[in-house]
């Protein structure tokens, strides 16, 4: 294991793991994609995002932090060129099997740190697996707060409200952790039509965004995306908090 206090899964040797683990039962997994962010931002823009604070919160937590998942189900954009698609179920699979295997060597519980909103349904499905087949526990951590720190900081209106993607806060979040891979001068806005059947069914998303940005990736800024970044780690760490109290308990 080498850098700083973080405790890195990827680092250790196995007896450094074994240490740990007799030390920490619980563990943080970031979840992010592969899949197109819009003409000004790279395609690991949620692994990225989802790394930076899954670290964070390891070193507040004192959890092990594990390899980030970055290939997984990216259903919407899958026809953009370069995004890359894992089914719901080959992903539940994989979460369910990396907590059962965890288990056995001491972790208990794995925080599944979702930056990625197309993983969610698997990551829960794994979660009910779970529950019913191991004593292996999943908890899904979905940008915990990101709704109210984007009303919050964000200065451009929200395209939809559910569904982010390339604009304000994704593209500030890159501007605060990774501005080298940023490209302002391609950055647009664009508010395509809602269709009101998207989301009773799933509408391939190039069929109503031409650059794969929904909302306003123009008015990007560093402060924005420190704030909204900084939002997301603290309701973060309480959520992880309140669930270990509630093993106590
Ligand atoms: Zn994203």
């Amino acid at each position: 294991m080498k850098s700083g206090n973080v405790l890195k899964h990827f680092e250790m040797s196995w007896p450094e793991f074994e240490v740990h683990a007799k030390k920490t039962n619980f563990a943080i997994l970031p979840v992010g994609a592969i899949e197109q962010h819009g003409p000004h931002l790279p395609m690991g823009t949620d692994v990225i995002i989802g790394e930076y604070l899954a670290e964070r919160l390891a070193l507040a937590t004192g959890a092990i932090l594990l390899r980030s998942l970055a290939y997984t189900p990216s259903f919407s954009c899958r026809y953009y060129p370069g995004t890359v698609r894992v089914s719901d179920d080959t992903f539940t699979s994989e979460l369910v099997e990396i907590a059962e295997s965890l288990y056995i060597h001491g972790i208990d519980i794995i925080y599944v740190f979702l930056s990625h909103l197309g993983a969610a349904a698997a990551c829960k499905a794994a979660e009910r697996k779970l529950l019913l087949t191991s004593k292996a526990r999943l908890v899904n951590l979905l940008l915990p707060g990101y709704q109210e720190a984007l009303d919050k900081f964000c200065s451009s209106e929200k395209w939809h409200k559910t569904y982010v993607h390339a604009e304000e806060y994704e593209t500030s979040a890159m501007l605060a952790i990774r501005p080298d891979l940023v490209d302002m001068s391609k950055a647009v806005k664009e508010y395509p039509e809602i269709d009101p059947l998207l989301g009773p069914i799933s509408i391939p998303w190039n069929e109503f965004s031409k650059s794969g940005v929904v909302g306003d990736a123009t008015v990007a800024k560093v402060e924005t995306g420190q704030a909204i970044l900084d939002y997301i780690y603290k309701k973060s760490v309480e959520i992880i908090q309140i669930h270990q109290d509630s093993l106590k308990s």
